[in-house]
Formats: structure tokens, C-alpha cells, sequence
């Protein structure tokens, strides 16, 4: 290989160029991003950032890395199609050839289509971050459309901030796709108790510069509002090229699309689950990262093993950090455990394992789902004790 191309330059676009060097490959690294800024990270934009505006903490590295490492970075470049046939693609109408391409195109912001929804903010981007500080300044109260990871971390800083805050939320619970229903209790308590106002099961029917309305026919007086519900994965890109797309551009177990010379990552790919099978679409620094590891591994060292990587994610709102370690479906059932571990099961198989505040059981959790051989309820007393 002479010259791999990352189309996206996020999370798991900078790690795929930073682990091919690391893998030792000597040939060309083009990363290609749309957005202006150097690399940087997400998660603390509905965090820190939030709170302090400090900007300097979100690059991935400083601007001597990409030199240093003869990485050829293009920034505020847009890649408009890919020419499998003679493997290269189009930025800004100059054509790049590729040996091998990674897409790590990422999500962004589900906008549905509801009457007054050119009111709302969106939380995806530096920039969109920018924006939403700005209005938070000048405001004394928020509606949040969508209970999610998002949404409830940007909901706890406002509250913070002292402003008035109301979560829509359409499911009948918080971050209903991601932790059992106990859990999405606990964190509905604790944001009641730091005085924020949930409306679960009333999806947003109407936006207004006044406020929202909800289905019910009630009424949340707001001076904005953010839409937090949710993301599309960027896979335009890969169906134009004829890729097949399964809710993520689908990758096999060694994260590679159909066409040999294209491998997916992060956010906007669906790869099988290695317990289950089911293909999965993770959206976390965690499978953006290891993707791209997984990735830079196999183009410099050949074939490996499939990928396998535990799954892992975290949420701070106010003082409470949530951490998952594992990955369960929806149906698996809960059990909590007396130090307030919640525990989800696929029978007698441990497949997540949600804490909060509890760095020592997520930690020794990952490590032992990390193991190869599937964790067991009756192994998981001696992992937590
Ligand atoms: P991204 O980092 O989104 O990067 C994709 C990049 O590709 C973008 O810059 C996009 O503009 C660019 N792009 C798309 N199409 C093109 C094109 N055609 N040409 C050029 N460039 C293109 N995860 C956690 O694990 N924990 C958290 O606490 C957490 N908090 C978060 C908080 C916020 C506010 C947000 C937005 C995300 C958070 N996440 C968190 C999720 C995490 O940031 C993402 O899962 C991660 O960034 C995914 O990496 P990625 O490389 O797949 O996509």
C-alpha cells in the first residue's frame, strides 16, 4: 500500500492515522475532515467545554503531531464521491487516489421534520457547541428535546448554570436505548432533584421561539431550545458508491465493506456484535477508537483474529459519572446488586454491566468481559468484592 485515505477527520479518523504509523507503515496518510478546526474530541463539548468554554482541551493533538508524523491533514475539505473503479475520490473537485480508503464519516444530528424546528440548536460540532454558550448566556430557561447521553449532560450544566430547565423526552423513560429501565429511573430522580422538569412519553409535536408543544397539548415556555434526539449516520458517501448500508455502512468482522479496499469505522458503521452476531451501530470514542486500531492493524500486519473489543461508555451529568461496560440488547432483563451495580442478562450471561460512580467494578468488568470466555452471573460476586 502506497497511499490509505480517512475520509472524516473525528475521533476515529485521527486514531486510524495515528495507528498506522504506530503499525509502521511508511507510505502516504491523507485525513480528510470538513470541519475547519484540528482533530478533536466530542464528549467534553456537553461537559467541560459546556461549563468553561476552555476550548484548548479538545484537540486530539497539537498541529506539530500531524508534521511530525507526515500526516497530510485537510481540513475544511468535503469529499463529494468515491470512484471505486479506478479507487480514488473527489475533494472539492480535485481527485485523491487511494490504495486503501477508510470512512469515518460519523453522524450528524437527526432534524425531523416538526413545524418551528429551524428554532432549535443542535450539539454535535465545536461550532454547534459555540452557539449553544452563547445562547445559554443570555437565557434564563432551555427546553431539551430528548432524554438521551446528549441531552441530559447538556440539561445538567444548564441547570448549573441556573436556568430553568425542561427535558422532553417521546419513550416513556431516560436513555431508553442504552440502559435498563432501573437506571433510566435513578437518573430520572436525580434530575427531578437538581430541579429539572421531565416530560417523558410526550414527544414534541411544535417549536415556536416561545417554546415547544408537546403531543398531550401541554405547553413548556423555553427562550431555546436544543435538539438532542438522536443521529444519522453519514453513509451517503458509501451507497452513492454502492456500498450496502444496514442502518451504518455494513463492514464484515474485520471491519472491511464488500469492496476490498474500503474498510468503515466508528459511528457510521454496523459490524456484527462478536457474541451475538446482530450487527451493531456503536456511537462512542470507544468503538471509534478500537475500530481504528483494529483497522491500521490489519492493513500493515495482515490478517488477525475478528474483532472483538469490549464496548464500554461513560455519561457525566452533574456529579454522577455512568459507566456501561459491555454491550446488552434491549430485552435482556436487569438485576441490581447491593453496592447498586445493575447488571444485565442474556440468560445466565453477563452482557453490560452499568455503574455509577463505581470506576473499580467498571474497570475490573471490562477486563473480565475482555477475557475471551463469556462472563458468567455466578463469576461476576468474586469480580466485584
Ligand atoms: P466523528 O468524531 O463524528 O467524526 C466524523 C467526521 O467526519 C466529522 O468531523 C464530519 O464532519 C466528517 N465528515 C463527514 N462526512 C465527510 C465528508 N464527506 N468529507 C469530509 N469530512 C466528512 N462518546 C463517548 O464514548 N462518551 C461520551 O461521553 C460522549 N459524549 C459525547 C458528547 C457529544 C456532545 C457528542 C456530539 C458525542 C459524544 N460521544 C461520546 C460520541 C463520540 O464523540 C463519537 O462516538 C465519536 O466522535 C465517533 O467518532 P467518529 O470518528 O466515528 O465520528
Amino acid at each position: 500500500l502506497k497511499r490509505i485515505v480517512i475520509i472524516g477527520a473525528g475521533q476515529g479518523g485521527f486514531q486510524a492515522a495515528a495507528s498506522l504509523r504506530q503499525e509502521g507503515f511508511a507510505g502516504e496518510i491523507v485525513l480528510i475532515g470538513d470541519e475547519p478546526e484540528l482533530p478533536y474530541q466530542r464528549p467534553p463539548l456537553s461537559k467541560t467545554y459546556m461549563k468553561t468554554g476552555d476550548a484548548t482541551i479538545l484537540p486530539l493533538r497539537p498541529e506539530s503531531f500531524y508534521d511530525a508524523q507526515g500526516i497530510t491533514l485537510r481540513m475544511g475539505s468535503r469529499v463529494e464521491a468515491i470512484d471505486r473503479a479506478v479507487q480514488r475520490v473527489m475533494v472539492d473537485d480535485e481527485p485523491v487516489a487511494y490504495d486503501h480508503l477508510i470512512l469515518a464519516t460519523g453522524t450528524r444530528n437527526l432534524r425531523p421534520p416538526l413545524p418551528g424546528i429551524e428554532h432549535c440548536l443542535d450539539l454535535r460540532s465545536l461550532s454547534d457547541a459555540k452557539a449553544l454558550r452563547a445562547a445559554l448566556s443570555g437565557a434564563s430557561s432551555v427546553g431539551v428535546i430528548g432524554g438521551g447521553f446528549i441531552g441530559l449532560e447538556f440539561a445538567a450544566v444548564a441547570r448549573a448554570a441556573g436556568l430553568e430547565v425542561s427535558v422532553a423526552e417521546a419513550a416513556p423513560r431516560l436513555m431508553a436505548r442504552a440502559v435498563s429501565a432501573q437506571m433510566s429511573e435513578r437518573f430520572a430522580e436525580k434530575h427531578r432533584a437538581l430541579g429539572t422538569m421531565l416530560r417523558l412519553a410526550d414527544p414534541v409535536a411544535e417549536i415556536s421561539a416561545k417554546g415547544l408543544t408537546l403531543a398531550s397539548g401541554k405547553s413548556i415556555a423555553c427562550d431555546f431550545a436544543l435538539l438532542s434526539a438522536g443521529v444519522v449516520p453519514n453513509t451517503e458517501l458509501a451507497a452513492e458508491a454502492g456500498l450496502s448500508i444496514e442502518n451504518g455502512i455494513k463492514v464484515d468482522t474485520q471491519l472491511l465493506t464488500e469492496d476490498p479496499a474500503i474498510s468503515a469505522l466508528g459511528d457510521c458503521a454496523s459490524f456484527p456484535d462478536p457474541f451475538s452476531g446482530r450487527l451493531v451501530r456503536l456511537e462512542s470514542v470507544q468503538a471509534a477508537t478500537d475500530h481504528a486500531r483494529h483497522i491500521a492493524k490489519r492493513l500493515i500486519k495482515g490478517a488477525q483474529a475478528p474483532y472483538r473489543a469490549v464496548p464500554w461508555f461513560w455519561s457525566d451529568q452533574a456529579d454522577w459519572k455512568l459507566q456501561i461496560a459491555g454491550l446488552a440488547a434491549p430485552e435482556d432483563r436487569a438485576e441490581e446488586l447491593p453496592d447498586g451495580t445493575m447488571l444485565r442478562l442474556d440468560g445466565e450471561r453477563v452482557t453490560a454491566v452499568e455503574t455509577v460512580n463505581n470506576a473499580k467494578v467498571h474497570m475490573r468488568s471490562r477486563k473480565a468481559m475482555g477475557q475471551g470466555t463469556p462472563l458468567m452471573l455466578e463469576d461476576f460476586a468474586a469480580l466485584a468484592g
